[in-house]
């Protein structure tokens, strides 16, 4: 207790909202959720904000993917704290941002019973440049507040991919992640129910190539959840 109180490197750090800084219980206040994350219909299957009965996108090409569920759209000042998180290891927005997506996850009716997380792994190259994998420290955190457990270590990251936002077309970002993960060899996908976990879903290549490789393993259902949607280009 005394070196508790006496070490600085343990004292709690100090409370208040991540995008205000305004003192209080809550790491979002009340003010900055209605301004910045006010309910938004999105697709069940997609994510993307819906601007009619239904997604445009989803009647032409589906992602394979039994449901997402994003809690905004990737933007200010949301992309601010996820960009600190990434990069910086700004460690105290995951737990506030994990909290945005449970609650997103539950106001969403997405099935939880049985589902296990698994964050969108790094390669080895940018987990050693960044120290951290901020989809894992997401999960850890999304997990306490849904009561889920996180899944095993069941897939590798091979290919090092450029980001998404280099690459094209969506063929091209299809054809590059095609092969950029692979199951661990004593990985057990089968019959299992899988919530792909990640910062932010951009075109959803990432999650439908994982969801692909985990279904032909024998996965019931793979659904991707994420922080926030980067909206379509024309939205
Ligand atoms: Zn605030
Ligand atoms: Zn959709």
């Amino acid at each position: 207790m005394l070196r508790a109180l006496t070490d600085p490197t343990r004292w709690p750090l100090p409370g208040g909202c991540q995008i205000c800084l305004a003192w209080g219980r809550t790491r979002l206040c009340g003010d900055c959720l209605q301004r910045f994350a006010p309910p938004t219909p999105r697709c069940p299957r997609c994510a993307l904000a819906l601007r009619g009965p239904h997604c445009a996108e989803c009647l032409r090409e589906p992602l394979p993917l039994d449901g997402s569920v994003c809690a905004v759209d990737y933007a200010e000042p949301w992309a601010g704290l996820l960009h600190g998180l990434k990069y910086h290891a700004q460690l105290s927005a995951a737990p506030a941002l994990a909290e945005l997506l449970a609650h997103a996850v539950r106001a969403s009716g997405a099935p939880t019973q049985g589902v296990q997380l698994l964050p969108v792994p790094l390669h080895p190259h940018r987990l050693g440049e960044r120290g951290h994998n901020q989809s894992q420290r997401l999960a850890l955190a999304l997990g306490r507040h849904l009561g889920l457990p996180l899944a095993p270590d069941w897939v590798m990251r091979l290919e090092d991919t450029a980001p998404q936002a280099q690459t094209p077309t969506r063929e091209a970002r299809w054809r590059h992640l095609k092969q950029a993960f692979a199951l661990a060899p004593q990985a057990d996908v089968s019959g299992r129910h899988v919530a792909l976990v990640d910062d932010v879903m951009t075109t959803g290549a990432t999650m439908s190539s994982l969801a692909t490789l985990l279904r032909r393993h024998g996965a019931a259902s793979v659904q991707a959840w994420a922080v926030a949607r980067t909206p379509r280009p024309h939205d």
